[in-house]
């Protein structure tokens, strides 16, 4: 099957300019000017229309188990939701039970992935330390999981002490993996949610009380500087305030590997969000919570500076009635929201449109930098002879205005509802074919693959 895309601005991490590309057998076979269609070719008019390298979008949860219920987002629905939004890999986690063998739970994970529309690829959750663990990192890595994810928060469950985390980063730093962190102190975060709902303050809106930024901005720092003695390179996911931007870095400057993520929903909405007497304050519970005003600003700036490298979601939406399990009790809320759609529209308006980044760093921040930090790149995040063949025809003009009423998202909220976004989708390829085109989803169940990922120092 071959697709010849003309007429259209190619936008890259590097560079800006009037391409046509060709993609024979799933990858691109020319990139040029004025190429001429072959004979039973597709062809795909770009006139006016940028083309940038399928998104990949490094953190998403699609059918995670959380407190009682499971994500809303399967594999398949998640995966459609992010073509529709030109994102054509995802990352997702393996959370192994305690005790359970990295591999075995990787087969497993892996198994339920096997309808996803999208490539995929996965993190390894370390959720204990055992005799054994670091010769099964060293297993994942050579199965294509070069990246481990700790939490230094949820320590009934996933969660990691401080010895264990030395230990991990010690293994990590052996075999040069990446280690990704969820920072929050666990421990005073459970003390605060205990503290509040013994005082009766059970409504969604202590969710945010229990989890403030400078327990963050705590974890942030303790984990670049455990990292960074041992030599591990570090990855810090969803970066919320400016606590973390300091620790982030202050690692730089003592020369350590440590990176921050950020997403949407911390660079574009405030705390005000959970001022609301129902329960609809609910559909914003995530984890860290959406922080008050002035840290957007400086999580802004620090996509500017360099010191965010990556725009992520934290993809894992549930509905409403799944929120209903907190009704009573902000604890039992399952924290987590949807992304995956949106991740592209909204930077492009909220970063390109209004002249915070240009066209090129909104290219590395949803796709060519997250492709190169996991091991993915120039397969992804590329629009280069032999990359695969995952193209994005994005129309910088077109406005739309995001609703749960017509997202793909498998839930009965948006983070989003009634932003009006400029820039969209308006033809996505994924390994050469049309996965969505013209506001029509044409993704298949199963089309995606499995990414074996290589271990890769990017610094
Ligand atoms: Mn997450």
């Amino acid at each position: 099957m071959a697709v010849l895309v003309k007429n259209a601005t190619l936008v890259t991490a590097e560079e800006e300019r009037p391409a046509d590309v060709r993609c024979r057998n799933g990858r691109i076979a020319e990139v040029g000017r004025d190429l001429e269609p072959a004979t039973g070719e597709q062809l795909l008019d770009g006139t006016g229309q940028l083309l940038l390298p399928g998104g990949v979008d490094p953190h998403v949860h699609m059918a995670l188990p959380v407190a009682g219920t499971v994500s809303a987002d399967d594999f398949e629905s998640g995966s459609a939701a992010a073509l529709a939004g030109g994102t054509t890999s995802i990352i997702d986690f393996v959370h192994p039970e305690r005790g359970q063998d990295l591999l075995e739970a990787l087969r497993a994970r892996r198994e339920e992935a096997r309808r996803a529309a999208a490539d995929y690829g996965f993190h390894m959750a370390i959720t204990t330390w055992g005799d054994s663990t670091a010769e099964q990192m060293r297993q994942c890595l050579a199965a294509g999981v070069p990246s481990f994810k700790i939490y230094l928060a949820y320590k009934d469950t996933v969660g990691l002490d401080d010895r264990d985390v030395v230990e991990v980063f010690a293994a990590a730093a052996a075999i040069e993996a990446l280690v990704l962190v969820h920072a929050e102190h666990g421990d005073m975060v459970e003390h605060l949610r205990d503290r509040l709902a013994a005082a009766g303050h059970t409504e969604p809106r202590f969710h945010a009380e229990s989890r403030p930024s400078w327990l963050e901005g705590e974890a942030t720092h303790r984990a670049a500087t455990l990292a960074g003695t041992t030599g591990a390179a570090l990855y810090v996911v969803h970066v919320t305030c400016r606590e973390s931007l300091v620790a982030i870095e202050q690692a730089r400057v003592a020369g350590w590997e440590v990176r921050g993520e950020t997403c949407p929903q911390y660079l574009l909405l405030d705390d005000r969000v959970y001022e609301t007497d129902d329960f609809e304050g609910a559909a914003y519970v995530i984890a860290p919570p959406i922080r008050p005003v002035g840290h957007q600003d400086a999580l802004w700036q620090a996509i500017v500076a360099g010191t965010l490298e990556v725009v992520a979601t934290d993809h894992c939406p549930f509905t409403m009635a799944q929120k209903e399990l907190g009704r009573d009790d902000f604890r039992k809320i399952p924290g987590g929201a949807a992304g995956v759609e949106h991740r592209l529209a909204l930077l492009h308006s909220q970063g390109v449109v209004t002249g915070r980044i240009d066209r090129r760093r909104f290219v590395d921040l949803v796709s060519t930098r997250p492709a190169q930090i996991f091991g993915l790149y120039p397969r992804k995040g590329a629009v280069q002879v032999g990359s695969d063949a995952d193209l994005v025809l994005w129309d910088p003009a077109a406005t739309a205005t995001i609703s749960a009423a017509t997202h793909h998202h498998r839930t009965d909220r948006s983070l989003y509802e009634g932003f009006e976004v400029t820039g969209a989708a308006t033809t996505v390829l994924a390994g050469g074919r049309v996965a969505f085109a013209d506001g029509e989803l044409r993704a298949e169940p199963g089309a995606g693959t499995f990414l074996e990922r290589h271990p890769r120092r990017t610094s």
